[in-house]
């Protein structure tokens, strides 16, 4: 008879881990390249956070904008970033982003059309130009039914619901992965040439966030304990609308799609209040009033080209969930302490037509017809631009074998990301991530051999939490660590507020050592809410030692000692994470890397 700890072994020369965009795209790319591949998720195939995707994906195919093209794609980007995007990915993602979406179409993804056929895109903050291929409010589904058609017909094995709990390395690098079937409780260990890295984001380190459970920052804190480094972690991105009521659903996204179509955010009195937050130096860009906002919506819902600049709820997420923040906390917010988000001035038809989830999202959640009056909405948080550091041509970590792709890495957004550059993202480097893993494989010779003790570790660390008798719940610690990082490491901070943090961190570690959990192996969410609570954990510490570093303002990480941006000390670095060779967590700094002389050009009129 088989028990739980003896592991079933299934040897691959590509292990991807994570089938979300990233994962399905790198898969592929394996596949293609002759790669033998297994895929794994620690949901169904198809519940990645991708599939959530709403307002669309990024791609400069100029169908709307004749005068757009890759070049205002990247300058956006690398704005949007606060420059501190590394310059190279931010070329590739624009430069192959138009590729990759029309590879998609090919595939048979099925996209709303412009009168004459072709496919339509729509605008979102920060973009200079209408850009972001969609299907309605539901991009995503599109794309990831697409991917995993795709996938399956090129015969990737498939483990679904298994989650990785550890990564397994020696002397020439990565030799494979650990994990257990979340139905079954059963472990399993993959020896693998190549692993990519595609769990995608960490938004359950918060308690107000739009991320489903999935989020917990397995593949950073795999990748740290790994020896990869982690990079600009501070950058969380809080979307700035969420749902903020009924209480139950609060943090569920709503689509920055709404602003995209015409959107208008009103404080408590009726005020217009994005235009007293445009940022002076971008101010230009935006319409200059009502009137002209209304002829730039116009235009937009009958398709038709205008002079008229964008309204100023298009400016970049970040600015606009500072706003909401401090329209809120000076007294101006709605009942249930958001803003108001309007689209009801539009045809009802229209509305309908351009945003059906957000439609059904409202009617059946908080009983609002979002034709006839405005949402109520508060930021939530939604992304993580820092995460693993990879090169940006193959997406290799710094541990040999080791691959990373899609949220889970760091450097394409910088400090800020557009709405619409993820699902991209996520194309552009899954294929290179893939492609990249494949080509590694090749070099290794025969199967890789995974150090026993560490397997052994690995399958001790699983087992401990029922073998401990008595303990707090991994539920206490949890809603602990989220109630934490939401009041001290939230969208504003302060040095005594993060260092306030470290120490709760510090005393959560120690807690989370001696959880306990009651029941079997077999779909136990106890039991896997153990696992997921300590990478939160690191994941936590990576992004406050990284906020406490950086004494300065920018893009999403906003300090309220050091308000203003520090280009003469914080320009040009990246914050980076690593283990130390005591086991602790360091944090220091790198310069970001070297921009292409030609590249630089581009950004001259804007580099301050
Ligand atoms: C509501 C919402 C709307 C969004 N809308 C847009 C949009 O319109 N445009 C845009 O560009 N971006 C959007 N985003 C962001 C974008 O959807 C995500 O950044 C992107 O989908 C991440 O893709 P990924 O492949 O990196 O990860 P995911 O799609 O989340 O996939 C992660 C995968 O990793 C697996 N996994 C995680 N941990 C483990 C583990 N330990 N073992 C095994 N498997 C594991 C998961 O099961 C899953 O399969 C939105 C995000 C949300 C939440």
């Amino acid at each position: 008879m088989t028990s739980p700890n003896d592991p079933q072994t299934r040897p691959h020369d590509v292990l991807v881990i994570g089938a979300g965009g990233a994962g399905l795209r790198a898969a592929i790319a394996a596949a293609e390249a002759g790669a033998d591949v297994g895929l794994v998720c620690k949901s169904l195939l198809g519940k990645a956070h991708t599939v959530m995707a709403e307002g669309g994906v990024a791609a400069a195919l100029r169908h709307v904008a004749p005068d757009d093209d890759w070049k205002v794609h990247f300058r956006d980007t690398m704005i949007g970033g606060k420059y501190l995007n590394n310059p190279r990915m931010a070329q590739l993602h624009a430069l192959e982003s138009p590729d990759r979406v029309r590879e998609l179409e090919a595939w048979g993804a099925v996209f709303d059309r412009t009168r004459d056929g072709r496919i339509l895109q729509r605008s979102f903050g920060g973009h200079s130009h209408p850009r972001l291929a969609h299907v309605g409010d539901r991009t995503g589904l599109e794309m990831i039914r697409t991917l995993q058609d795709r996938a399956v017909a090129a015969g990737i094995q498939v483990y679904m619901e298994c989650t990785i709990s550890r990564l397994t390395t020696g002397p020439t690098g990565v030799t494979g992965a650990v994990g257990y079937w979340r139905t079954t409780g059963r472990t399993i260990v993959f020896p693998a040439k190549a692993i990519v890295l595609a769990t995608g984001g960490i938004g359950r380190a918060f308690e107000v966030t739009s991320n489903s459970w999935e989020y917990s920052g397995d593949g950073q804190a795999l990748a740290y304990d790994a020896g990869a480094e982690l990079i600009d972690m501070e950058f969380v991105q809080f979307h700035p609308t969420g749902m903020v009521w009924p209480p139950g659903v609060r943090g569920l996204l709503v689509t920055e799609a709404v602003r995209g179509e015409g959107g208008i955010l009103r404080n408590a009195a009726g005020e217009r209040f994005m235009w007293k937050y445009l940022p002076e130096e971008r101010r230009h860009e935006y319409a200059a009033d009502d009137a002209e906002a209304a002829t730039w919506v116009t235009a937009l819902s009958q398709s038709k080209q205008t002079d008229a600049r964008r309204p100023p709820e298009l400016s970049t997420r970040d600015n606009v969930a500072r706003a909401i923040y401090n329209e809120v906390k000076e007294g101006r917010g709605s009942p249930h302490g958001g803003v108001f988000l309007d689209i009801s001035y539009l045809p009802a038809d229209h509305v309908r037509r351009k945003l059906p989830s957000m439609y059904e999202q409202f009617k059946e959640l908080a009983d609002v017809d979002i034709t006839k009056g405005p949402m109520e909405i508060g930021p939530t948080t939604h992304y993580v631009m820092g995460g693993i550091k990879v090169d940006a041509e193959t997406g290799a970590t710094r541990v040999a074998g080791l691959y990373a792709a899609g949220e889970v890495t760091g450097g394409m957004h910088g400090a800020n990301r557009l709405g619409g550059n993820s699902l991209s993202d996520l194309l552009v480097f899954g294929m290179r991530t893939g492609a990249g893993a494949a080509a590694h494989a090749q070099t290794v010779d025969g199967e890789p051999h995974m150090d026993p003790v560490q397997v052994r570790g690995a399958l001790r660390d699983l087992e401990a939490p029922f073998e401990r008798g008595s303990g707090e719940s991994p539920y206490a610690v949890l809603r602990a660590l989220q109630v934490m990082m939401q009041r001290l490491v939230g969208i504003y901070r302060i040095e005594a507020d993060l260092d306030a943090a470290l120490i709760e961190l510090a005393e959560l570690r120690r807690r989370w050592a001696e959880v306990c959990v009651d029941g079997g192996r077999t779909y136990n969410p106890g039991w896997n809410t153990v696992f997921e609570l300590g990478n939160l954990l690191t994941v936590s510490e990576a992004i406050t030692r990284s906020a406490r570093q950086r004494t300065e303002s920018r893009g999403a990480h906003s300090r309220l000692d050091f308000p203003d941006t520090d280009d003469a000390v914080w320009g040009h670095r990246n914050s980076v994470i690593a283990k130390g060779d005591d086991g602790r967590m360091s944090v220091h700094t790198a310069p970001v890397p070297d921009m292409d002389p030609e590249l630089r050009t581009l950004l001259e009129a804007d580099h301050r």
